[in-house]
């Protein structure tokens, strides 16, 4: 079987990666030369653990190939997947341009029968217009090629993709073609074993799914920061409410931490553009309004944390931040809370010292000249005169309380992820601050 992938991005590589891995011959496509060049010579340009092993891997077998040219890995391709960004626009609706570009790209050098799969996050509507750009371009041709769309919203979750699509939760697929249904069934039954479920449904359904699970997952997330800030007043432990309320399993435990506000290139556009849609038939999504705000109020309570300790002056102080990403095991800066805190720092006078396992090379992209990044955690910690934890990376779970102190200026961390114990931290003599937790009197 030879399929293509569009768009050869955090979605779109791995995608094709594990197809590739099940002996599909795959072809990832992408407008951004360098990147394609890069990927012929092994330069992966995303941080993923374990995505360079498997892509050598397949590369070497002949199975996975990377191109400039759509119109090249069509031929001989029984499905193309689209997985290129859909970003929200001014108005928060997702920006379609890049899908309906690839779909006409398709309709223009198609030439036998093809199955095209929309698996970028697309508003309820997007297959009618991939449909309709295909067939535009087919009838300026006047070409009779039959061709199949579906909709295939993708759940991976960066920094755990490979297993994620590996072992998916479930495979969501919207057709109204019988054609298509075969084909994807057969593409994906290799994910399937171990009872991983494959479930069809008509478009509509399937392209709300995806932004209906991120909503579901941004609601838990500001749920929970909602009751932390209200621990906080009432001198309650949110860690001990989130387990209390964790351990009835109608709520469950997963996903309920509070922190610093979600973020990442997913939840933020995607609620904003669940939004955008039902206001379009007229109704507002009031509870995911009310989400929106308490999350971009959340992503300003460190940076009010910290000034509060040092009574509204931070003019000339050295902040030191463990962790840039909007999570671990990933190098993407898109919305990452990291970025607000920062502005609001640097803003009130305040000297920013960075590390990051992985992510400051894009964050030096995307993040205020005037900060400075360290070579290790402890490094950053020079003079500082506090110490934030943004992202929690499996390396800052246990801190060196010796060398801290002896490193730093003033001896205060800010927990943004509450991965520290409150006791611990204040025998070696450290002021503490997490989420959802008040001081000790
Ligand atoms: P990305 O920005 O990492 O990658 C998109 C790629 O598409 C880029 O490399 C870009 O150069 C390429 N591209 C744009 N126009 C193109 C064209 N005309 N032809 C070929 N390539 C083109 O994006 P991503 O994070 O992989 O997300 C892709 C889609 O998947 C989005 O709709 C996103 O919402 C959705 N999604 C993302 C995640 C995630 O965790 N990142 C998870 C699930 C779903």
């Amino acid at each position: 079987m030879k399929i293509s992938i569009v768009g050869t991005g955090y979605v779109g590589l791995v995608t094709g990666t594990c197809f590739a891995d099940t002996g599909v011959n795959v072809t990832c496509v992408d407008i951004d030369e360098k990147k394609i060049n890069n990927l012929k010579k092994g330069i992966v340009p995303i941080y993923e653990p374990g995505l360079e092993t498997m892509i050598k891997n397949n590369v070497e077998k002949g199975r996975l190939h990377f191109s400039t040219s759509l119109k090249e890995s069509l031929d001989q391709a029984e499905v193309i997947f689209i997985a290129v960004g859909t970003p929200p626009g001014e108005d928060g609706s997702a920006d379609l341009s890049y899908v309906l570009a690839v779909a006409s790209e398709i309709g223009r050098h198609m030439t036998q029968s093809i199955v095209v799969v929309t698996k970028s996050t697309v508003p309820i509507g997007t297959s009618k217009k991939v449909r309709a750009a295909v067939k535009a371009e087919l009838d300026k041709r006047n070409a009779d090629i039959p061709f199949y769309v579906a909709s295939n919203p993708e759940f991976l979750k960066e920094g755990n993709a490979i297993d994620d699509f590996l072992k998916p939760d479930r495979i969501v697929v919207g057709t109204d073609s019988e054609d298509a249904e075969k084909v994807i069934r057969r593409l994906y039954k290799p994910f399937l074993l171990n009872n991983h479920p494959i479930l069809f449904m008509d478009i509509p359904s399937a392209e709300l799914t995806k932004y209906a699970a991120n909503s579901m997952l941004a609601t838990k997330i500001s749920f929970m920061n909602d009751i932390a800030n209200l621990c906080e007043l009432v001198g309650a432990d949110v860690n001990m409410v989130r387990k209390g309320i964790g351990s009835d399993s109608r709520i469950g435990n997963k996903f309920i931490y509070p922190g610093i506000g979600y973020g990442g290139s997913c939840f933020p556009k995607d609620v904003k553009a669940i939004i955008r849609t039902a206001n379009s038939y007229n109704y507002p999504l009031r509870l995911l309004e009310a989400v929106e705000n308490v999350n971009e109020d959340q992503k300003k309570i460190m940076a009010a944390k910290v000034k509060n300790y040092f009574n509204n002056d931070i003019k000339g102080k050295t902040i030191a931040l463990w962790g840039l990403s909007f999570k671990p095991n990933t190098d993407d800066m898109r919305e990452a809370p990291s970025k607000v805190i920062i502005k609001e720092l640097v803003e009130a006078g305040a000297k920013i010292k960075a590390y990051d396992p992985v992510a400051m090379d894009e964050a030096k992209k995307e993040v205020e000249d005037s900060i400075t990044y360290g070579q290790d955690p402890y490094d950053v910690l020079i003079d500082a005169d506090a110490l934030l934890l943004l992202t929690e990376w499996p390396e800052f779970r246990i801190p060196n309380y010796k060398v801290m102190s002896k490193l730093m200026n003033h001896k205060v961390v800010f927990d943004g992820r509450n991965i520290y114990d409150m006791n611990e931290m204040n025998e070696n003599g450290f002021d503490y601050f997490g989420i959802g937790r008040s001081q000790k009197e």
